[in-house]
């Protein structure tokens, strides 16, 4: 099955008179015929629902669906896009292990790695994704275990090389992970380009509508576990009479070690209802993705031509700085979010945005509906122009989520907004 296909069929075969919408099984439990059944359940040699922090027959009509999107062997729901992220690399790194991160990256990634994750004593260094191989091989240490990375970045809409960063990690025998949500699986698969792990915002395009959050991280069956670097996979885990990851799951260790261990201690496992919602979202993905990419890329032109406008991000427009990586990892459209700077000030960026009357502004992004948001006003409120400029936000940087309205009504509503804009009394310089 192609990809659109996949969408509306993978995951879920009703038979003879079964409902064709997949059932929401909402129950926490499961009933066996014999205590003996129960007992092989926890020793992981029998297949089956055990208790929903664990899998779920919803859930799993959904992760299978995805799977089958991304080319993985294995995918694993999570209750946020946050939770795929943390679950993807503790499932790997323990207390006094290092991995790599590229730099820009989503914001809330960057709390986890340089924060969080810190206190439980793992270390992230964070890499300009352009530098050289050279440059960037010198960052890696003995205690790193894995390189991380997003296709498109939010909201720098930087496009990763992905394998260039892929080459970089196999030949430290370490994973590259790469975030996912922004072009979805419809446009870009990273397996196909040597990530070993994916994980995915499912709260963004997947689900579509702004109605659910959610996560999933995503096995491709590729990465050699027992290369030596990871004794957790290859070693008796005592929490379950001494199974052996890539012994009993060969290429799907990472992602059962995933459930079994790390979802098991950790619960943040989505309900059945969520999934229900996440799979209507992802049953009408491709059309919603192509309509917006091009409605995205209309308005990155629009913007582009205005003398307001400093300058537009956007990969899929002629002339930016990663329009050839994004021909060659994006063919059929990067996303439907832009970033731009309004000439002049912080004031004019606000005032702007303000004005704008069907663009809303929301703390969330690619959502069905456009909306807007001012980083420098909210995600990155506390620091000074100086701090904004270094993290490559300008005062007037906007991120710009294009929806699925007529792009006639988002480029009016543009135009009058824009209209308002007094650029000769610019009240800032930087
Ligand atoms: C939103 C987002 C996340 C975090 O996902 P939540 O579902 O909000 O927890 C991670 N990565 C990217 C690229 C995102 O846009």
């Amino acid at each position: 099955m192609r990809i659109e296909t996949q969408c509306l069929h993978e995951g879920y075969h009703p038979g003879n008179g079964e409902p064709s919408a997949l059932p929401i099984y909402q129950s926490t439990t499961y009933r066996y015929d014999s205590t003996e059944h129960i007992g092989k359940l926890f020793d992981l040699t029998a297949a089956g629902h055990m208790y929903s922090r664990i899998s779920n027959p919803t859930v799993a009509a959904v992760e299978e669906k995805i799977a089958a999107m991304e080319g993985g062997v294995g995918a694993l729901c999570t209750t946020s896009g946050q939770a795929a992220t943390m679950i993807s690399l503790m499932n790997i790194l323990k207390e006094g292990d290092h991995f790599i991160s590229t730099a820009s990256i989503y914001g809330g990634t960057i709390n986890l790695f340089a924060v969080t994750l810190k206190r439980f004593g793992i270390e992230c260094t964070f890499v300009d994704q352009e530098l050289p191989e050279e440059e960037i091989q010198k960052m890696f240490k003995p205690n790193t275990k894995a390189v991380f990375g997003e296709t498109i970045a939010n909201p720098a809409l930087s496009v990763l090389d992905i394998e260039k960063w892929a080459a970089i990690a196999h030949n430290n025998n370490v994973p590259l992970i790469v975030d996912n949500t922004f072009p979805t699986p419809y446009l870009c698969r990273p397996f196909e380009f040597g990530a070993d792990i994916v994980v995915h915002s499912t709260s963004k395009y997947m689900d579509g509508h702004a109605v659910q959050m959610g996560g999933v991280i995503v096995d491709s069956g590729n990465f050699d576990w027992k290369n030596g670097n990871f004794p957790e996979f290859t070693e008796p885990d005592e929490s379950y009479h001494g199974i052996v990851y890539t012994e009993s799951f060969e290429k799907a260790a990472y992602i059962t070690k995933a459930r079994v261990q790390m979802m098991r201690d950790m619960g943040a496992y989505p309900t059945a209802n969520a999934a229900f919602l996440l799979n209507l979202g992802l049953e009408t993905l491709p059309v919603r993705m192509d309509r917006h990419c091009s409605n995205a890329l209309k308005v990155a032109k629009y913007f582009k031509k205005s003398e307001k406008v400093e300058f537009v991000n956007y990969p899929g427009l002629e002339g930016d700085k990663y329009h050839e990586l994004a021909n060659k990892y994006l063919p059929l459209g990067t996303c439907g979010v832009i970033s731009l700077s309004i000439e002049g000030s912080r004031e004019n960026a606000i005032k702007f945005m303000d004005s704008l009357k069907l663009a809303s502004n929301e703390v969330h992004v690619a959502d069905i509906r456009t909306c807007v948001l001012h980083p420098a006003s909210s995600t990155h409120r506390q620091l000074t122009d100086e701090q904004l400029a270094a993290a490559g936000i300008t005062p007037g940087l906007i991120r710009f989520s294009v929806g699925l309205e007529n792009v006639e009504d988002i480029i009016e509503d543009i135009e009058q907004a824009l209209a308002t804009l007094n650029l000769d009394a610019k009240p800032y310089t930087v």
